[in-house]
């Protein structure tokens, strides 16, 4: 991409460039991550359900407040891109933005995934990753972003002149559509920016634009999410498969993704709620 820079450096432009960086949020104010409340549920957990979602397709599943739910690669590196809402009410869903805000551009073991406003509270938090290893590459590259929007076939109009109906997005409308008995042109407007499980991204350093490359997941790897509210769940099978070169077409090796449950025993949450909505008055300093 180029810069038009027009303008000439003021005579301190270094050191307004030095201006010490703090974080935006003052992170330690946010519940902690009790490790060991999440790890005693995670003992003797029992698997209740499984769906698989077909390569360049999307599904939905539900998820009951309390229960764990994994996705999990199983025939090949294959991205996922997840959508999450209150299974009550559609309108609460997760908030991608505010997630990287308050967590990181990439997410892992001890993370929450924050929904939208009013709401703003925990709607799933993430138990365990066996991805954790891969850390940032040489290339500033990590796994699971909170980054990326979806693959979609607006974009791809724009970009590439022609129709592709298995984008992320088409693949997370006609889940949706078929869980709620609409089509998809109906509901799409439900679907949101997504965190892309197993996706491996980053910023290059030059020109700061969003880079892609191979996922390193392979089959038997899995990102682990405990449900703090009842959830409803969107997960496509990304048709860029490892997302190691393109996307948007029929073109990349595509595998499908399995969706765990589990259910852990009932003594193991004794005391535990899901996290209240926000508290805030909504007067928005009106009168
Ligand atoms: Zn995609």
């Amino acid at each position: 991409m180029t810069r038009h820079v027009r303008h000439v450096p003021p005579a301190d432009a270094e050191a307004r460039r030095r201006a010490k960086s703090s974080r935006v949020y003052s992170v330690e104010h946010l519940p902690s991550y009790d490790a060991s409340f999440y790890e005693a549920a995670r003992q003797g957990m029992v698997r209740i359900a499984d769906m698989t979602v077909p390569p360049r397709d999307g599904k939905c599943f539900t998820v009951p407040a309390g229960h764990f739910f994994r996705i999990v690669c199983i025939e090949g590196p294959q991205v996922g891109d997840l959508n999450l809402w209150n299974r009550d009410d559609i309108s609460e869903r997760f908030y991608s933005g505010k997630t990287r805000a308050l967590q990181a551009s990439h997410v892992s073991t001890g993370d929450r995934l924050w929904s939208n406003f009013p709401y703003l509270r925990p709607m799933a938090t993430i138990t365990d990753d066996t991805l954790d290893w891969y850390g940032i590459d040489q290339d500033g590259g990590a796994v699971h972003d909170v980054i990326g929007t979806r693959c979609d076939p607006y974009t791809n109009l724009l970009i590439n002149g022609v129709e592709y109906g298995r984008c992320c997005h088409s693949n997370l409308s006609r889940g949706l559509g078929a869980y709620l008995g609409k089509p998809p042109r109906e509901v799409e407007h439900h679907v949101h920016d997504v965190l892309n499980v197993f996706m491996c991204t980053g910023f290059r350093s030059d020109t700061h634009q969003y880079f892609m490359k191979a996922s390193p997941v392979r089959p038997g790897d899995y990102l682990e999410f405990f449900a703090e509210i009842d959830l409803l769940a969107g997960l496509s099978a990304c048709p860029g498969g490892d997302c190691g070169s393109t996307h948007s077409s029929d073109v990349a090796k595509c595998h499908p993704l399995l969706v765990e449950i589990y259910k852990p025993a009932a003594e193991a949450l004794a005391g535990w709620t899901s996290p209240k909505r926000s508290n805030y008055s909504r007067t928005h300093g009106a009168a």
